[in-house]
């Protein structure tokens, strides 16, 4: 029997004791019509959300403002609640908590929250103590609604929910509020949300249309699901790259809350899920979390029970992946889950195929009720909960059954990159020591190799030790290998940071405890000029932010030149790639400029007197080559994945500071592109769309443009159109058969088994047959403009299962090893198929260039390490 037809098997005989756990309400809720409606005995002074909005919770969407109002409304009047800003979206709207208890939890508050907070540190409090504190404070559960902007009912049962917590007099829920307090955060994302219902408003009718074909139904580019800069943040909570999240989680680890629920909407044809989720779970999670998972899902289940609602558990929701809003949670001790109602991105009411019409209403009145019922769950077991999270802590500095024992870091050539994944782990309330002395360490074993070995350090080399509180969410986000059961995920199945970051990093098989120093604020990024130059002044590429130096100087017209060669000047290697600035070339303001950005951005400046090198090529070498401003334009709107573009955006606007025009892909035929020597092609998925919206005579006239110098940067699908096989602007193969000998002979064997598969076992196969996010070692020339600032190999991030085969006209920069994924799962038939195909290609075409990349450098953001590559792109080859 498999562990996951035991949890159910389990789950069932527990569904089987419900009558006698029921249970019993003197409220109650129902849709009629549009409106959910709630009756029941609720204080007078409330105002519920028809008395602020004017219409009944179901009728329609709520915009911002609206939600703003009615808070307000209820905090201005209720001693139950209290609202906490606790940050704001990229576009300036506040982002708020509302904490739900009894007046008496409420003016507590404070103290319940430090108490709490003192459970998740079992070495400065003692076993007596922390029982005190486990029987004397409520538990508190978070409920947050909303992440995704367009499952919009989400905000709207909020709503609902605050008015209920706020208003009922209801005496089993007051007996839960003395138990509980409520974190209850009612829009996550507000300008995603904000997005999807200024869509929704505009095109809605008077009534509501559940034909399945009305517009409504069909949101526009880019949708409401992400954040401003197009990002999901339900998968950014391990990386912390956008600031919604950075805020939530530093908030988060003032509260750290017992139980986490965060809201979603699912298919429309679909119905409501909640735990337990289905295997994978994360192995280095606790046993207690699927225990867990099956009592809440027993409470849902009988409440839903009750009112007839369909659901299911235990299937396509996994707990692998680190960054959701149910997995992160569960690192940090809460139990984490995720409830998915159907009806993302739907109307007010929907016609299903049987022949159900899905309403609002509906959508809103069930994640009503498992609010409830959660509330019911905690209430229930307020001190199995709190015991469960102080041992969750107390287990984790106990030493873990595992090789590894710490992990350390070195500094490497661009310390301030290394800084900022440090400065990751700060946020999430991971300890991080540096070593005050060189020191030689015993079985250390580099990441992606097997072999242990005797290596010294360098004082300043940061050490993780996996004997502290946060050791499983440290353990998780750092290790090389994560033990993979064979089974079909829903996200990535690898990410470990130190790779992410193109960091040397080592595990070792002790705690690394002696002749360290604990890291208590987060690292300065520190930059200099080291003094006035008569001749040169010279910045190594190995500096990522280098790139924002040059560009703040390119943009006050200073001229700047790169070498293609590296040299020795004042005693020290300057690798290809570097930056030069002639004194005599630019203005006297150069070194006060210089200096403001290199404090700016971090990053080191050297003068020379002159030009002469000690050793490599002279400044003035024919090895040396101007820099010309980019002048870049990205493609957006359809047929580019939001997000691919988003991390553009992000990568430009944020990160570097590097300005940009946006271009909508279907106008490329009446933009005229002669304004630009840049243009990025972002990944539309498979090529296809590009194919269908691009005309044979907007390709030609992006042909002409690369032939007149343009660098046209070509990522993920949008690599696939610059093949033969599509636009014909390469002639580079996409074709996935040829690369390896034995291809004709697994692909035979391959068809002849899935010509003999039962339903099942063919559909489970294929699930398989993919990478879903992948580490990959790719094999670099970083003599080649595109590889400087790297290494010989890097370690890329490989989603999907698109090649590039090898380019005899073109240069193959990077190509991936003969070798399988050096970490996460794919199947054995797509890693023959990536085997020595190419990561990165610069195809020469008149007097420009085509650079594509098979697979999305910086997916999500946080795979850091490989940005310079794709800036190189935008600067050294014109
Ligand atoms: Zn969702």
């Amino acid at each position: 029997m498999s562990p996951f037809s035991s949890i159910k098997l389990f789950y069932l005989l527990l569904l089987s004791l419900l009558p006698f756990i029921g249970f019993s309400y003197t409220h109650d809720v129902e849709t009629r019509g549009n409106q959910v409606i709630l009756t029941g005995e609720y204080k007078p002074n409330i105002p519920t959300p028809a008395d602020i909005l004017g219409y009944h919770i179901g009728e329609r969407f709520a915009d911002y403002r609206n939600l703003e109002r009615y808070i307000m409304a209820v905090a201005d009047v209720s001693d139950r609640v209290v609202i906490h800003e606790y940050g704001s979206s990229y576009q300036h709207r506040p982002l708020r908590v509302l904490y739900i208890s009894t007046p008496e939890n409420i003016r507590n508050l404070e103290r319940i929250k430090q108490d709490n907070v003192s459970l998740t540190d079992p070495r400065t409090i003692s076993d007596p103590r922390a029982e005190e504190i486990i029987e004397s404070i409520p538990a508190i559960l978070w409920l947050a609604y909303n992440v995704h902007g367009n499952e919009a009912s989400g905000t709207e049962a909020a709503l609902l929910t605050i008015y209920h917590l706020a208003a009922s007099e209801d005496t089993e829920l007051l007996a839960a509020l003395e138990n509980i307090v409520i974190v209850l955060d009612p829009l996550v994302n507000p300008d995603g949300r904000e997005r999807y219902v200024h869509y929704i408003n505009d095109m809605s009718q008077r009534n509501p249309n559940p034909d399945p074909q009305s517009i409504e139904h069909f949101e526009t580019w880019p949708r409401g699901r992400s954040n401003h800069y197009f990002f999901d943040l339900n998968r950014d909570w391990a990386w912390l790259t956008q600031k919604e999240t950075r805020q939530r989680v530093d908030l988060y680890r003032q509260i750290m809350p017992h139980v986490y629920v965060d809201y979603h909407e699912m298919g429309r044809e679909s119905t409501y899920f909640f735990f337990p989720a289905t295997p994978p779970i994360h192995p280095n999670y606790p046993e207690g979390v699927k225990e867990w998972g099956i009592i809440f899902g027993n409470g849902n289940a009988a409440m839903l029970d009750r009112y007839g609602v369909p659901y299911y558990t235990g299937e396509v929701f996994d707990l692998f992946y680190p960054g959701y809003g149910d997995s992160w949670p569960t690192f940090n001790g809460a139990i984490g889950m995720t409830y998915e109602q159907s009806g993302g991105s739907t109307g007010r009411a929907y016609k299903r195929k049987d022949q159900h019409i899905l309403t609002l209403a509906e959508r809103v009145h069930n994640h009503f009720l498992t609010g409830l019922s959660t509330i019911h769950t905690v209430q229930k077991n307020r001190a199995e909960l709190l015991r469960y999270f102080y041992s969750f802590w107390k287990d984790s500095i106990s030493e873990m059954p595992d090789e590894i024992k710490s992990v350390l870091i070195k500094k490497g050539s661009d310390p301030n990159r290394t800084n900022d994944l440090i400065n990751v782990l700060l946020q999430h309330g991971i300890e991080v020591h540096e070593l005050t002395t060189d020191k030689n360490i015993r079985q250390v074993t580099h990441y992606f190799s097997d072999q242990p070995e005797n290596h010294s350090f360098p004082a300043g080399t940061y050490v993780i030790n996996f004997n502290q509180p946060k050791s499983r969410l440290a353990k998780t986000l750092l290790e090389p290998h994560t033990e993979l059961p064979d089974t079909f995920f829903f996200d990535i199945t690898a990410w470990s940071l130190p790779a992410a970051y193109n960091t040397e990093a080592y595990t070792a098989q002790s705690y690394i405890t002696a002749d360290v120093r604990k890291i208590t604020e987060p690292l300065q990024s520190m930059g200099s000029v080291s003094g006035y130059a008569s001749y040169a002044y010279v910045i190594s590429w190995e500096q990522d932010k280098a790139a924002s130096v040059l560009w703040e100087t390119l943009k006050n017209d200073y001229s700047a030149v790169f070498a293609m060669r590296s040299f020795v000047t004042q005693g020290r290697e300057f690798p290809p790639g570097s930056i030069i600035y002639f004194t005599r070339m630019n203005a006297a303001s150069l070194h006060d400029d210089l200096q403001r950005t290199a404090l700016k951005y971090g990053v080191d400046v050297y003068a020379t007197n002159t030009g002469l090198s000690e050793d490599g090529i002279d400044l003035g070498s024919n090895w040396v080559r101007p820099i010309i401003k980019p002048k870049i334009a990205i493609t957006t709107d359809r047929p580019v994945i939001p997000g691919e573009y988003g991390e553009l955006w992000f990568l430009f606007d944020e990160v570097y500071g590097i300005p940009f025009t946006p271009l909508r892909t279907e106008q490329l035929r009446n933009l005229d592109l002669s304004r630009y020597n840049v243009l990025i092609l972002p990944s539309d998925g498979s090529g296809q769309g590009y194919r269908t919206t691009l005309d044979s005579n907007t390709v030609e006239s992006i042909r002409q443009w690369v032939q007149r110098g343009g660098v046209l940067i070509t990522i993920g699908g949008a690599s696939q159109f610059a093949t033969k096989e599509n636009s014909g602007l390469t002639s580079v193969s996409s074709s996935a058969t040829g690369n390896n000998n034995d291809s004709g002979d697994v692909d035979k064997e391959r068809r002849e088994r899935l010509m003999r598969m039962g339903f099942f076992e063919r559909q489970e196969y294929l699930q398989r047959e993919r990478i879903a996010g992948a580490l990959f070692r790719v094999n670099f020339d970083n003599s080649h403009p595109l590889g400087f600032g790297y290494g010989q190999t890097i370690t890329i991030l490989k989603r999907g299962s698109q090649t590039l085969q090898l380019s005899d006209r073109g240069y193959n920069v990077g190509i991936f090893a003969d070798q399988g994924p050096q970490s996460g799962y794919a199947s054995k038939y797509l890693v023959e198929k990536v085997q020595n195909t190419a990561y990165l290609i610069d195809f020469p075409v008149g007097d420009g260039r085509i650079v594509m990349f098979s697979d999305n450098p910086h997916f999500r953001m946080f795979w850091h390490g490989l940005t310079k590559m794709f800036l190189n792109a935008t600067l050294f080859l014109h």
